[in-house]
């Protein structure tokens, strides 16, 4: 680790923070709670204080969705090229305070800033993106039938509450709020706490931006008040959300008195399969990249790697060199690759599975340590010698922590992949074109990959099976989310329907 001069935009951005308080955006107002209520914001480099929140609960919760709620008709009835010219604004604020942005992202989550400001810039993609389609979302189909014009259109839902995690977290509340804004919805946003800095910004900008008082709301505050409060109150028509697992079952529970629709998007435990007909250089880079990068803390990362055994000793001594020379160091470093964790209970989570990997008999090749006393800092760590069935094979960890499990052939891989309660993201690394299909169709997951890391395309379908989630992001599979399809059938030819309750012929009359 080395110690790094903050430099003064970092310096001032933390002073600013500190005298600013994080409020609520309500209504288009910045509001306190209220009871009055507020909750501590510390950066992961020292546990230090960065700021303090507002902490919600039902009643600002209720503002916020009386805000969305009273929003929504003239939101609806915007064309959507008005849509799309406020949510290009957006995109372009975002990029010009994109430094901004990282130095705050990296200071409240840990995460290193040479992956934060790519992040920034593609929360402005997120914005153009959907911006574009906003005119189009309503689209529907013609399906004409005898006699009747038959059409489907799309309108958007209503009012919705978008409930986010610290991992990513501009980057991933960009994902939610651009679609539901170019649908037409209005926004309740309810940031993790551990990370509510830059949804502040992000309110911000949006006002700034011109977005109309109430489209956008937010309320800070924990899960289990300001977030379930969202989930259960009858304005709000869907809740995106994005979080673990155990949350997403919660989520569904709240919401089922008011018939919530929901979108899950949730944990991971993600297989990289390496054959041994690969490009295993690519593969290295590949799993290396996709497990250490945003300090292990990505859903799609690869935290499984299963090697072919002919290869596997081999490729697993140069993972391990490489595993060993990650830099870990302060977040706001160019150089740095891995920061902090973002909380100290998240970093004693991550610490604990250094034990449980030793008692369940796996070998700890790499790390499997914490660095310093100051901060939420471990040694980027490597698990060797793996079995299925170990807890650390099994169990979303969520920090910079890789288990290596060695296969026999194709089969016994399928089953090993499989053989977790996840399904969210596969990766597959052969050079055999048969096998990379078949293999990808047996594979139980949303998204896969061959022979490359995650490269995002954002009209692709973005989501996972099993308990992993349920429901696609990504291009129009957002749209149906944010949207109801109504039909409407239009008679052509005149017909009469069938006449009950008048006076029936003679005939029928049995004379
Ligand atoms: P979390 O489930 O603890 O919290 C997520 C959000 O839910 C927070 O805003 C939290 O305040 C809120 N929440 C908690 N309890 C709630 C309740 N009862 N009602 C309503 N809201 C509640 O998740 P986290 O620890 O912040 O994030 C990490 C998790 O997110 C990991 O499991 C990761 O895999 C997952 N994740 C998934 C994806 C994906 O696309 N599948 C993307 C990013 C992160």
């Amino acid at each position: 680790m080395t110690a790094v001069p903050s430099p003064k935009p970092a310096e001032q951005l933390r002073q600013t923070l500190f005298k600013r308080r994080l409020k609520h955006f309500i209504g288009g107002e910045w509001q306190d709670s209220a009871s009055g209520e507020t909750f501590e914001v510390h950066t992961p480099t020292d546990n230090s204080l960065l700021t303090v929140a507002a902490s919600g609960d039902a009643r600002d919760i209720d503002r916020a969705a009386q805000a969305a709620w009273d929003a929504f008709p003239a939101w609806k009835a915007l064309d959507g090229k008005a849509r799309r010219k406020l949510l290009y604004k957006v995109a372009a604020l975002i990029e010009e305070r994109a430094e901004e942005l990282a130095l705050a992202e990296s200071m409240d989550t840990g995460q290193a800033i040479r992956f934060m400001k790519s992040a920034a810039v593609r929360a402005a993609e997120n914005f153009r993106f959907f911006a574009d389609r906003a005119e189009a979302a309503q689209d529907g189909l013609s399906l004409p039938t005898a006699g009747f014009l038959n059409y489907t259109l799309r309108q958007p839902i209503g009012p919705v509450g978008i409930i986010t995690p610290w991992n990513t977290p501009f980057m991933l509340s960009s994902w939610k709020i651009a679609p539901a804004l170019a649908s037409g919805c209005t926004v309740v946003h309810k940031p993790a706490e551990w990370s509510p800095v830059t949804a502040t910004l992000l309110a911000e900008i949006m006002h700034e931006a011109g977005i109309p008082a109430g489209v956008i709301n937010l309320v800070h505050g924990y899960g289990e008040t300001a977030g379930k409060a969202l989930t259960e109150h009858p304005h709000i028509k869907a809740i995106a959300f994005i979080g673990e697992s155990s949350t997403g079952s919660l989520i569904q529970k709240q919401g089922a008195d008011t018939l919530k629709r929901v979108h899950l998007e949730l944990g991971g435990k993600n297989p990289v399969v390496v054959f041994a007909d690969a490009d295993l250089d690519r593969a290295l880079d590949a799993a290396v990249f996709m497990l250490y990068s945003l300090n292990g803390q990505r859903c799609t990362s690869s935290s499984r790697l299963l090697v072919e055994r002919s290869v596997h000793d081999d490729f697993v001594k140069k993972l391990a060199e490489r595993v060993s020379n990650i830099k870990v160091g302060d977040p706001l470093d160019p150089a740095t690759e891995v920061g902090p964790l973002i909380h100290p209970r998240q970093f004693e989570k991550v610490c604990s599975y250094f034990d449980i990997a030793k008692q369940d008999g796996a070998t700890v090749a790499v790390g499997g340590e914490r660095i310093g006393a100051v901060g939420n800092y471990v040694r980027p760590t490597l698990f060797t010698n793996a079995r299925s069935d170990m807890r650390i094979a099994q169990e979303e960890i969520f920090g910079p922590v890789l288990t290596v499990i060695p296969f026999e052939d194709e089969a016994d891989a399928l089953r090993i992949a499989n053989d977790v309660p996840y399904g969210l993201a596969g990766y597959l690394w052969t050079n055999d074109l048969t096998r990379a299909h078949r293999f990808a169709q047996g594979l139980d997951v949303g998204m896969i990959w061959v022979n490359s890391e995650n490269v995002r395309h954002l009209p692709s379908p973005f989501g996972g099976m099993k308990a992993s989630g349920i429901g696609r992001d990504g291009g129009d599979y957002s749209f149906d989310f944010y949207m109801e399809t109504k039909n409407i059938a239009v008679n052509l030819d005149g017909h009469r329907a069938a006449k009950l309750g008048v006076e029936q012929p003679r005939s029928e009359k049995g004379n």
